[in-house]
């Protein structure tokens, strides 16, 4: 039960969150002004952060008190989420790494010192986080990462190149897993770090995207000191903590948190389908409810569900298709919003873990069926052909 300022009934809760939502300025959903999906199209960090200054313990309602949240538990959070489904949110996409990634990290592998330092400016949207996991040559095989590390006394040095880092050209940390032995397999020698994107040695190159957007980005380490207290967790226990930050974010939809990154709202769609006329419209109107229905069946059963993230990308894909269909060559000419979140769209079958990734998972972890085969699980990473090497 949440107790904090006396108040001890959930109509009291969801009223407070209200209250801060008008007081932040928040237009009431379906009025217009929403998030763009995952940020596209949209570079404006200013309505983002405003919203974060002035949500304040809302914004990050299950964190604890002392970090800047309310100290709710999962009963009380619905109430919150509930609460604040009513307004239309701002583009939280340039701050969903720290919110919802680095932060529950944190929480749980930081020490009390890091949270002391890193949790408040994410709350905030002072600092913004990036994930600098994958590489040109490990994706979907993360774990066969060759960014290195080599601890020089106080310090590591970090070199290597990163690739699709999203938001690194704005971010000021980045959660980075670097590799910090060789001699052992390939998921017993990675470490965690956060990565000062200011430090010297740092270069961010940003890559543009079929959408427009040049939301991604190279990283070039060269070299790059970072103080061994800004390492997570222990040297060598960082696949751990790297799997669980992948799991947060296959869990809410490559991303999370799905408010403010325009996910699972079919109200634009429906809005679009009802003003539509002629022969198209009753199977434009199937479409949209076999969508809709996906979309609640996938809020009721809780965003964790296995194959989460694979219903939100086809979904996504699917109302697309349909709104560019009923807008006709308007649609596919405009450089308008549904254009631009159809091109969105097919991205969210590869970040975050592409959809074969994901339906590995669900066989492997969900129905029981035999593990992907692999020769290299138990060689010293070092012993493995890669390529580059004699
Ligand atoms: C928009 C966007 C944003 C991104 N943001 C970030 C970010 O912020 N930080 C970050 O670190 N990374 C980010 N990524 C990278 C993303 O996580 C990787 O692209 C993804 O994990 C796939 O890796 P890859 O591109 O190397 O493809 P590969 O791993 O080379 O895969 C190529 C193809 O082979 C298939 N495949 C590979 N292995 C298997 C297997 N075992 N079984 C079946 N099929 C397989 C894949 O499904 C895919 O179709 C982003 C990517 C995109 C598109």
């Amino acid at each position: 039960m949440w107790w904090d300022g006396g108040v001890t009934s959930r109509d009291a809760l969801a009223g407070e969150v209200r209250a801060a939502a008008v007081a932040a300025g928040l237009a009431p959903r379906g009025a217009g002004g929403a998030a763009p999906v995952l940020g596209a199209g949209n570079d404006d960090l200013g309505p983002g952060r405003a919203y974060l200054a002035a949500m304040g313990r809302w914004a990050v309602p299950a964190w604890p008190v002392e970090h800047g949240g309310a100290g709710l538990g999962p009963e009380d959070l619905g109430v919150v989420q509930r609460a604040l489904g009513a307004y239309a949110m701002p583009d939280l996409y340039p701050f969903a790494v720290g919110l919802a990634l680095v932060g529950p990290t944190l929480l749980v592998h930081g020490t009390p010192e890091q949270q002391a330092r890193w949790l408040a400016p994410i709350a905030r949207g002072d600092e913004i986080w990036c994930q600098l996991f994958s590489e040109p040559d490990a994706g979907s095989d993360l774990a066969g990462l060759t960014t290195r590390a080599e601890r020089d006394g106080d310090v590591w040095r970090l070199a290597g190149a990163k690739v699709w880092a999203s938001r690194a050209h704005y971010a000021r940390w980045g959660l980075c897993l670097a590799r910090t032995d060789w001699s052992v397999p390939k998921h017993s020698g990675i470490t965690v770090f956060a990565v000062d994107l200011q430090a010297d040695g740092v270069e961010v190159a940003p890559l543009k995207q079929m959408n427009g957007d040049a939301h991604f980005n190279q990283v070039f380490l060269d070299e790059v000191l970072v103080p061994d207290g800004d390492r997570l967790g222990d040297a060598g226990a960082g696949w751990a903590i790297a799997r669980s930050v992948l799991a947060l974010e296959r869990g809410g939809g490559a991303g999370a948190p799905a408010a403010g990154l325009g996910l699972g709202d079919t109200s634009a769609l429906l809005d679009l389908v009802r003003a539509a006329d002629g022969a198209s419209a009753p199977l434009a109107r199937q479409r949209a409810m076999a969508i809709h229905s996906d979309v609640q069946a996938r809020r009721w059963a809780g965003r964790r569900m296995p194959g989460s993230k694979l219903r939100m990308a086809d979904t996504l894909k699917a109302s697309t298709s349909l709104a560019l269909e009923i807008q006709g060559p308007a649609g596919m000419l405009a450089d308008g919003e549904w254009a631009t979140t159809f091109l969105t769209a097919p991205s969210l079958s590869i970040r975050g873990g592409t959809d074969e990734i994901q339906r590995n998972q669900i066989g492997e972890q969900a129905l029981g069926l035999p593990r992907e085969p692999a020769v290299d699980r138990d060689v010293p990473f070092g012993d493995l052909p890669r390529s580059g090497r004699p």
